[in-house]
């Protein structure tokens, strides 16, 4: 069989532990046997970051920027307790996504892997629910104070040309807690602009949810600045019959319980913290879900939403067969594979990605599923419980009957 082609070569991202191990597995069986592959490699395993001082992972997201289309494997992001595992590291390195995001100004998307045999705990999901988180600012980069006598407090805005803004924020009675918090019109701008394009690019509805009601100035923003930009796309969302849809937080949770699924969820950044993994909880499992960094100017990064799954990995090192589910990163593989045929015009590649994922669909519909998903599928379904090595296998199989 001639191998399908391709025109510009993906980002390789590789990462760390057993999911290192299974990037290997999925490139050796799934993709080179099928796809005459042409990749740009950065390996941003640890070790590899620490040798560059961390130059890699930069390189890695120019590159992404450059020929717009990465996948990437999952990544330690060194705590204390890693620099005691790995005492060769110069440095604490900062986490390889967030660096990355921050290179490409993106938003996340992450969305679950659904399969007939596991049902929502929600009954009336029946479609993938796509959380958009915000990634950028509000708590996350905010400063808190705690302060213990009667007084009062006011922020002030110090502008360049001088000009000064004083609010006072309340005057208490005794000890208080105070928190300043902030973000730029500029990242709001690029978190709406992501979200827009990534509605079309998947042809979903989009739906969008702040405290504005509250939150007058800061929520108001962002509803402003989402109406504002709606503007440039709504010719696109009107052509493919998708909407965009804003609502307050609360009302959007109730919608959202009684909803069938097959929408994004726009969220700011602590929002989207806590929702998404209420959903991803609520769909089933981590390994089941799948990421993607979409930047305003369409570039995309294909990722597992989980990490490296360490417990598994020191089995793996121990010569103990592992049982980890290697689903959400064959799925980065398609995903980035769809995307690069999409953009160079080479349907073939796209097909493949089609027939990828289809051929996982067939595994599992077929009862054969890694460990972690057996205790989810529903009673009386007939399950053969396999090690990674043999789920990929059998995913051979059946794509390789596709091609
Ligand atoms: P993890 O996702 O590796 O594991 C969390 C739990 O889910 C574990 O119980 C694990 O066994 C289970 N799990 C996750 N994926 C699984 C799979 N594919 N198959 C079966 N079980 C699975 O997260 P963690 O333990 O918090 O972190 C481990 C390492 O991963 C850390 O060093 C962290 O920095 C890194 N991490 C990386 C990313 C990323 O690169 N995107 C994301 C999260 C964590």
């Amino acid at each position: 069989m001639e191998k399908i082609k391709m025109v510009t070569p993906l980002v390789e991202m590789d990462g760390d532990e057993m999911t290192r191990i299974l990037w290997q597995m999925i490139k050796d069986q799934l993709i080179l046997p099928f796809v005459d592959l042409k990749t740009e490699y950065y390996d941003l395993g640890l070790l590899h970051r620490n040798e560059t001082q961390d130059q890699v992972t930069v390189d890695a997201a120019n590159a992404t920027r450059r020929l717009g289309v990465a996948v990437k494997c999952a990544t330690i992001t060194p705590n204390k307790q890693r620099m005691e595992e790995y005492p060769q590291l110069t440095q604490m390195w900062k986490s390889p996504n967030g660096t990355i995001r921050s290179i490409l100004d993106g938003t996340v998307f992450r969305a679950p892997i659904l399969i007939d045999s596991i049902h929502p705990v929600v009954k009336n999901w029946k479609k993938p629910i796509t959380i958009a988180r915000h990634a950028y600012g509000d708590v996350y980069k905010s400063v808190d104070l705690y302060t213990t006598e009667p007084g009062e407090c006011t922020m002030t805005f110090k502008g360049q040309s001088g000009e000064e803004k004083t609010l006072l924020v309340q005057k208490v009675d005794g000890p208080a807690v105070w928190q300043g918090a902030h973000n730029k019109e500029k990242s709001i701008r690029s978190f709406a602009r992501a979200c827009f394009q990534y509605a079309i690019d998947t042809r979903q509805d989009l739906w969008f949810s702040t405290k504005d009601t509250i939150a007058k100035v800061y929520d108001g923003e962002f509803k402003k600045v989402f109406e504002e930009e709606f503007e440039s796309y709504k010719a696109k969302f009107d052509e493919l019959g998708i909407t965009y849809f804003y609502t307050l937080i609360d009302d959007a949770v109730a919608r959202v319980i009684r909803s069938q699924g097959g929408f994004i969820w726009a969220c700011k950044n602590y929002d989207g913290d806590v929702m998404s993994d209420m959903v991803s909880t609520a769909f089933g499992s981590l390994a089941m879900m799948t990421s993607v960094l979409v930047s305003p100017d369409g570039t995309t990064e294909y990722e597992a939403a989980h990490g490296t799954v360490t417990k598994h990995y020191y089995k793996h090192l121990k010569g103990e067969q592992t049982s980890t589910n290697p689903m959400a990163t064959i799925f980065a593989w398609s995903g980035a594979l769809r995307k690069r045929g999409q953009l160079d015009g080479t349907p073939d590649l796209s097909a493949f990605a089609d027939k990828l994922e289809a051929a996982c669909f067939e595994t599992l519909g077929d009862g054969i599923m890694t460990k972690d998903l057996v205790g989810l599928v529903d009673e009386g379904t007939p399950v053969t419980a396999v090690n990674s090595s043999e789920f990929i296998g059998a995913i051979h199989d059946r794509l390789a009957a596709k091609l």
